[in-house]
């Protein structure tokens, strides 16, 4: 679950991370209203509005921007809520704007030059090991750096049962550069900040950039943070978290019913029981010249009522062109389920305008080919998983 950039803040600070302290807003008088109280809080006149989408790059669309007093932070507050914020991470329409952060401007002027560093902390799959990874280029998109300057971008590996380790912390103040009170500022950061990430079950917490400010203080002026969904039972005050309006409307719907679905680019829609067979059927697709439009495991018990809602959500996608059944009846009986998929194309009526290959292998396989072939509807079966592929391709050709 992906959260907005002022709630992973609000963890940080809660782990002692130094943070841009801020106040969220959904209008312009709110928006002004919270520099004010930020203004009695740190004392700070100039503003930064932060739009808060769930993507990345938000400064490149115009998201981000600095306000030095009340009247620039309504006219800017007013800018950016309600716009469609297009970032090179969102689709070409962008996102809905519906709050906005304002924070306090921590780019001052003063003794020492502020720098931005770029700090992640994330899981190393390969090596199963959380992993700490930083460079001195931050601000910048960490794509790019890890292309054509990959030598600046350091990890550090943590043992879990030890933990970040206090020379590990300090390496990391020492790799960006840091001397005197910034250096012992990072080793604090560091050590916060993966306390933060252990802590909550994240899976992410992307920091981009971490401020040296010029009087000598680390901080976070960003925040990307995924957390764990199968660890939120453990977290129920990261369940409010969720804004449902950054989310793919087909997949939230799919979620209530309980079903297993992943919404992709391609043009064949796909119903399977089980994550491996469904891993395979795309595998398939793909063989078969074409793209998977979803994941979707109806799981176990591919009843008649499942399939049918299966088939509701797979057609809410408007590019899908032809839709895979592979459904392998070991504990649900072929027969049952075809007869699902036959009542569900006649419940749906004229909602099906577009071909449906369905595989059943396992039991009562032979009557529930017998069933799919009888019912007089523009449903082909398959029995081997060959037959399918070829079927597939030849209703996209
Ligand atoms: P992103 O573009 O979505 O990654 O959003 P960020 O939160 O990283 O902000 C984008 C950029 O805005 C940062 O890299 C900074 O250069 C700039 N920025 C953020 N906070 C401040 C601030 O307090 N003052 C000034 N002057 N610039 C800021
Ligand atoms: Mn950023």
């Amino acid at each position: 679950m992906n959260i907005h950039e002022f709630q992973g803040k609000s963890i940080l600070s809660q782990h002692g991370v130094r943070i841009q302290r801020g106040l969220v807003a959904s209008t312009a008088e709110g928006a002004v209203q919270a520099a004010k109280d930020l203004n009695e809080q740190t004392g700070t006149s100039w503003f930064v509005i932060k739009a808060q989408v769930h993507a990345g790059g938000r400064g490149k669309g115009g998201g981000v921007k600095l306000a030095k007093n009340y009247d620039e932070v309504a006219t800017i507050a007013d800018q950016i809520l309600g716009m469609q914020l297009v970032t090179p991470q969102t689709s070409a329409e962008g996102k809905t704007v519906h709050q906005v952060l304002i924070a306090e401007d921590v780019y001052y002027p003063g003794e020492s030059e502020t720098s931005e560093f770029y700090m992640s902390v994330l899981l190393d799959r390969a090596a199963g090991r959380n992993m700490i990874m930083y460079s001195t280029e931050g601000g910048m998109d960490i794509e790019t750096v890890a292309e054509q300057t990959p030598q600046l971008i350091f990890t550090e590996t943590i043992d879990p049962s030890a933990g970040l380790l206090p020379f590990q912390a300090r390496r990391v103040a020492f790799n960006l550069g840091l001397r005197g009170t910034a250096f012992k500022e990072m080793t604090k950061f560091v050590t916060a900040l993966y306390q933060a990430y252990v802590q909550s079950d994240a899976s992410l917490f992307e920091i981009n950039p971490v401020l040296k400010t010029s009087d000598d203080k680390i901080m976070a002026v960003d925040a990307k943070v995924s957390l764990d969904e199968n660890a939120l039972f453990r977290h129920k005050d990261f369940l409010e978290m969720r804004d449902i309006r950054e989310e793919n409307p087909i997949e939230v719907e799919a979620k209530e019913v309980g079903l297993n679905y992943v919404d992709l680019d391609g043009n064949v829609g796909c119903m399977v029981n089980g994550a491996g067979l469904a891993m395979a059927t795309m595998d398939l697709i793909k063989q078969a010249g074409g793209e998977p439009a979803n994941f979707l495991d109806v799981g176990g018990t591919a009843d008649a009522a499942r399939v049918e809602t299966a088939f509701r959500i797979i057609l809410k996608d408007p590019s899908v062109k032809a839709i895979l059944i592979n459904i392998f009846g070991g504990i649900v009986r072929c027969d049952r389920v075809a007869q699902g998929v036959v009542d569900a194309y006649k419940n749906l009526g004229d909602a099906i305008k577009i071909p449906i290959i369905v595989r059943l292998q396992g039991t009562n396989a032979d009557i529930a080919k017998e069933l799919i072939d009888n019912s007089g509807l523009d449903v082909q079966s398959a029995v081997e998983f060959q037959e399918a592929a070829d079927k597939v391709q030849a209703v996209l050709t």
